[in-house]
């Protein structure tokens, strides 16, 4: 086994490359997902050693959850990995709503254990906040659910600042998960260092900017799916962003790694995160992913690298 990390002060430990789920089983977000795939993908990085799987209930409306309790079950692997997972939506055929009641919450947690084939949910996540409900009064309501043994550990996603530190009044959040990668720095100014300072892990989300920042796409070869209309895919930025991009190509030939995964050490060495959780979608880019760990990057490169970027 590699290297693992403490995830903050929750004495639950990993590999830090992780494995973002939110393609497994979900046919709400995305077109086209081929189950076996999925099954095949996640076949493939328990395979390869990685032991912490990020899911959703809004990820294939609790199928991505299925999916990874499925493999694990038929792998027995539950007990070497650990699960972590978010909740807050209501999808009817109305619309989506938000609840972080603690009602709706404890049954979050009791059917995504169904889902998952297990008795406990290492983390569990607010996925977004509703809103309405106090922000320490939902957290507080996962403290118990922490204390009656059914998750070990509690994260918030998607919260502002004040919501945060709202949610953190009792001192109960142990994770925050929240945007960020190297062209999305803007979390550094407060909530990272808030973080930092209240021994909060920081998990990002999108550290490859959802591809943008693997080295795959060129000037002349955008994404040709919905990715194309966002303002980072258009234009000049997109321009920009991909000249940087090529311009790893030094260190990873240096390490004899991808662009990706200079990316994502260079995410790993920010104070305050200790895993991230690139998503895949096939088992070569999961296998890809995990070559991360042989990128020991210098502080002093790391640091240029979020510099060129800013
Ligand atoms: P990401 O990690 O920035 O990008 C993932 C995408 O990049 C993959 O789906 C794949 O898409 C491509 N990719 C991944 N590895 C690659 C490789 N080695 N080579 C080439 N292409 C590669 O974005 P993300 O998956 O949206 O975010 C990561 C995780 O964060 C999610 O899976 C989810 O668990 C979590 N998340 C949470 C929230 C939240 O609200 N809390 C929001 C978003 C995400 P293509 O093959 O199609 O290019």
């Amino acid at each position: 086994m590699g290297k693992r990390v403490e995830i903050g002060k929750t004495g639950i430990h990993v590999t830090p490359i992780g494995f973002g789920a939110n393609t497994i089983g979900a046919h709400n977000l995305f077109q086209n997902i081929d189950e076996d795939v999925s099954r095949e993908t996640l076949r493939a990085a328990l395979a390869e050693g990685v032991d912490f799987f990020d899911s959703a209930f809004m990820y294939g409306l609790g199928r991505s959850e299925e999916l990874i309790g499925e493999v694990l079950a038929e792998t027995g692997s539950r007990s070497d990995v650990i699960l972590a997972t978010k909740a807050a939506h209501i999808v009817t055929d109305s619309g989506v709503k938000l609840d972080n009641s603690p009602t709706f919450l404890a049954e979050s947690v009791d059917s995504a254990l169904k889902r998952h084939q297990t008795d406990y949910i290492d983390l569990f996540y607010i996925h977004f906040p509703d809103g309405v409900t106090p922000p320490a009064e939902a957290v507080g309501a996962l403290q118990r659910l922490k204390e009656a043994g059914k998750i070990r550990a509690i994260g918030v996603s998607n919260f502002t600042m004040d919501a945060l530190s709202l949610a953190n009044k009792d001192g109960y959040v142990d994770v925050v998960q929240d945007k960020y990668s190297l062209i999305y720095p803007e979390l550094e100014k407060d909530m990272i260092p808030y973080c930092v300072e209240s021994d909060i892990s920081f998990v990002p989300y999108t550290p490859l900017a959802s591809g943008l920042l693997t080295g795959k796409f060129t000037a002349s070869n955008p994404p040709q799916d919905f990715r194309k209309e966002r303002p980072h895919f258009q234009g000049q930025s997109y321009i920009d962003i991909i000249a940087k991009v090529n311009s790893l190509q030094i260190l990873a030939d240096k390490y004899d790694v991808s662009i990706a995964n200079i990316v994502l050490a260079t995410t790993l060495s920010v104070d305050g995160i200790d895993v991230v959780i690139p998503g895949a979608k096939s088992p070569e880019q999961v296998q890809s992913n995990m070559q991360t760990l042989r990128a020991a990057l210098t502080r002093d490169e790391a640091t240029q690298v979020r510099e060129l970027f800013k």
